[in-house]
């Protein structure tokens, strides 16, 4: 297990994620985790030393800063496997989307992943996970079959609906709070294409999206999502002119 303090060589480039919006958080040790037993061993150095323990695998969301705490960084257990027949994949802690999707789409297989393929799929699906599928399938949270976490006494549980049905309910929605994932076994769904328009044209009106998805055929699904977005900054000029 390596752990880096501050100063050290290390310490900036594995506390620091992707989302610097959010705040950068200055832990007291930061922890390399290469697999599950640094993950315990990092929750047990948390607990020997009076110090709280956060997770981080991408940066992208991170809801409190781990000032002061041990921050596991789980990006090196980027681990994906697939079973095709099974139609199920296990998934590492710092697996990204975009790393489950190479590993699933040669098989006609597709996870509920979200709309950012840079998004870890563990703290994406602790967070219940509405993806692009939602529509159909639900929450991503609602598709795990099996996980693996370690909890604050330091210990690594395999948690499934019948093992430990009030863990296995509470850790798939609410992120690192009941333990820190190591890895997860999720379901996989036969999608053979998804098609993508950006920008303001008909597929960004929900009845032409609907009107669409009637055209191409039965079992074909249509997702819009709406955001706001600022104006270029050529008009804002001009809109800022007397
Ligand atoms: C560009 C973008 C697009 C997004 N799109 C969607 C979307 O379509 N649908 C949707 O539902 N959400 C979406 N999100 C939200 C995203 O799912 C959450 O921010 C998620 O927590 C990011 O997880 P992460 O591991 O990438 O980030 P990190 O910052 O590494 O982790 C964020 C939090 O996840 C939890 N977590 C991470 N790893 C573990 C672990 N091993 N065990 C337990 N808890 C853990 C912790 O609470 C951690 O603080 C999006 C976010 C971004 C930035």
């Amino acid at each position: 297990m390596t752990i880096f303090r501050r100063g050290e060589p290390g310490y900036d480039e594995n506390r620091l994620g992707l989302n610097r919006a959010a705040g950068e958080s200055r832990p007291a040790r930061v922890v390399a985790a290469t697999g599950e037993h640094d993950v315990a061993a990092a929750v047990r150095l948390g607990a020997e030393q009076g110090l709280p323990v956060g997770v981080m695998a991408t940066g992208h969301g991170p809801a409190v800063p781990a000032d002061g705490a041990v921050l596991v960084n789980t990006r090196r257990m980027d681990g994906v496997s697939v079973d095709p027949a099974a139609e199920t994949a296990w998934v590492q802690a710092g697996a990204r989307w975009e790393q489950v999707l190479e590993r699933t789409t040669p098989h006609g297989l597709a996870p509920l992943n979200g709309s950012s393929p840079d998004v870890g799929a563990v703290g994406y699906t602790t967070g219940g996970g509405a993806g692009l599928l939602g529509r159909r399938y639900g929450f991503a949270a609602d598709h795990v079959r099996r996980l693996r976490l370690v909890t604050a006494d330091g210990r690594l549980r395999e948690v499934t609906a019948e093992s430990e049905p009030d863990l296995f309910w509470a850790v798939r929605g609410a992120k690192d709070n009941f333990g820190l994932v190591v890895d997860m076994e999720i379901d996989l769904f036969p999608i053979y294409r998804l098609q993508r328009r950006r920008g303001g044209g008909r597929a960004a009106r929900p009845a032409a999206a609907r009107a669409g998805a009637r055209a191409a055929g039965h079992g074909t699904q249509a997702a819009v999502r709406a955001g706001r977005l600022d104006p270029p900054r050529s008009s804002r000029r001009a809109l800022c002119r007397p």
